[in-house]
């Protein structure tokens, strides 16, 4: 469940707004996004995948975490892990580039 937007990293592109398919934030004139709708999130992890900024947290808990601390997620290097986990970081190579499953379906087609 999404449980933070950093105030620090946050450079308020509002792109997280536009891609949560539930419309979980709403955006705020000059600043940073808020979350509104928490209990909408679906866990998709859209939002941090997009973020530019790294600035978005998404717990994989579908229930909302009691107390949750930017410091804590920084020392912990949890901010934006997903998005790098996946290639999707700046000077990334994404996953998806290094599928095969193409090689395997060509086999099982012989
Ligand atoms: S996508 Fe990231 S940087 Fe852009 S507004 Fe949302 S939290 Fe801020
Ligand atoms: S994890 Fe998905 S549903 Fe939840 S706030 Fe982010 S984009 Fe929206």
């Amino acid at each position: 469940m999404i449980e933070l937007i950093s105030e620090s990293r946050c450079i308020k592109c509002n792109i997280c707004v536009s891609v949560c398919p539930t419309n979980v934030f709403d955006a705020v004139t000059e600043s940073l996004p808020i979350i509104a709708r928490q209990s909408d999130c679906q866990t998709c992890f859209m939002c941090e995948l997009y973020c530019p900024a790294n600035a978005l947290y998404v717990a994989p808990q579908v229930e909302p975490l009691s107390t949750v601390q930017e410091k804590e997620l920084e020392e912990a290097g949890l901010l934006g892990s997903y998005r790098n986990s996946v290639g999707w970081g700046n000077k990334q190579t994404s996953v998806a580039s290094r599928d095969e499953t193409d090689k395997v379906l060509k086999q099982l087609k012989k």
